[in-house]
């Protein structure tokens, strides 16, 4: 109940109709303001936020969904490890459907008889090693700043407890690098509404250099409407003053230096190298891998599997579309042959992707 009234608080009609009247004072230009997280990207198109906001603001989604910029490479790793003897696959549910190479999945080789598990979290797939011992249990680990800690101290518990029929298959990135990816491929945009869940880990100073070097506005946000309409206002307020920084709209979880424990747990297990993103290609210095005495828990040190070189499935546009240059409804297949039934590409598959969230919530609110 408690709860509810907290929700309640943000979602106040009073509240959202003063931030837009603001807005709308405010906005005497054009704008493009970039989300870079799936979070944000779901609840603005649920809120219907594009529709509150003058037409003149553009918002557009850029790399913020794990499962939509983990590669299509990295789904075949998967599926070839399941053929393996002795083999479980652990995965969160959003990465069975992610196609692979010619439409295989990770749902197709269990289908087909392969030992691949949902789970619910690192700790899940932890269990199934302590129990089944004579079996190799790979966790499928992806996400970013925000589930890295979590693979991060499942590692360190189960080195603790000698565990060695674990591994961990990382596709874990950091989201600072892709930023800035996204800023020097020359995308247009005048401000980042920065990831929320990430910035929880971070803090706002991990985001300093994008004023800094690119003169680019940043506002960290949480995910109710009046969150979001702040966040715009305050991109907004930024850009006519010609004087960018980074403001944190989302005081009641954020600081500005994060969450210490959880940095240290992450430092103290992985190495950053670089990483592919798919959409963005190689992005320097922007993945996480187990290191040090922690590398024998690296499925990709461990157990090697080769594939062949991938490429997007034909006609998909999702690599467009995180990078802000193309919107879902643009995609030839959208609503017709890709659907969230029936997903092309890896947008249309997790409630945080583009496709999925414009497909659910409809292109009236544009
Ligand atoms: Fe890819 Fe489907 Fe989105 Fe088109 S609609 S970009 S095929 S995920």
């Amino acid at each position: 109940m408690t709860g509810m009234k907290y929700i309640d608080e943000f979602r106040d009609k009073d509240l959202v109709n003063r931030v837009r009247r603001q807005i709308e004072k405010n906005a005497t230009g054009t704008y493009t303001f970039m989300e870079v997280c799936g979070g944000h990207t779901a609840a603005i198109r649920r809120f219907g936020i594009p529709s509150l906001i003058p037409s003149s603001i553009s918002l557009i989604s850029g790399p913020g969904c794990p499962v939509c910029v983990t590669g299509t490479e990295y789904i075949d790793r998967l599926c070839a490890s399941s053929l393996m003897e002795n083999v479980i696959i652990t995965v969160f549910g959003d990465l069975m459907r992610i196609p692979g190479t010619r439409g295989v999945s990770l749902k197709k080789m269990k289908q087909d008889g392969a030992d691949v598990r949902i789970i619910f979290s690192s700790l899940d797939a932890l269990d199934i090693a302590r129990r089944d011992t004579d079996k190799t249990v790979i966790f499928a680990a992806i996400g970013f700043e925000t589930t890295a800690p979590g693979t991060a101290v499942t590692i360190l518990q189960a080195y603790k407890e000698k565990i060695d029929n674990f591994l961990v298959l990382s596709a874990h990135k950091i989201m600072p690098p892709a930023m800035e990816t996204i800023l020097r491929q020359g995308t247009g945009i005048n401000g980042f509404i920065c990831p929320g869940h990430v910035s929880v880990i971070t803090g706002s100073e991990a985001f300093g250099f994008i004023p800094e070097n690119y003169g680019t506005a940043c506002v960290i946000t949480g995910f109710e409407p009046s969150d979001i309409l702040l966040s715009v206002l305050m991109l907004i307020e930024q850009v006519n003053s010609g004087k960018p920084s980074v403001r944190n709209a989302y005081g009641r979880a954020v600081t500005s230096k994060g969450n210490l424990i959880a940095q240290r747990a992450m430092e103290e297990v992985f190495r950053i190298h670089d990483a592919e993103w798919r959409g963005l290609g190689i992005i320097p210095a922007s993945g996480l891998s187990p290191a040090g005495k922690y590398e024998r828990f690296d499925a990709s040190v461990v157990i090697p599997v080769s594939v062949n070189p991938s490429s997007e499935t034909n006609g998909c546009i999702c690599g467009e579309i995180l990078r802000g240059l193309k919107k879902p409804p643009e995609c030839k297949l959208f609503s017709g042959a890709c659907t969230p039934e029936n997903p092309v590409g890896a947008c249309m598959v997790s409630d945080e992707g583009a496709c999925n969230a414009w497909y659910k919530y409809g292109e009236m609110y544009g």
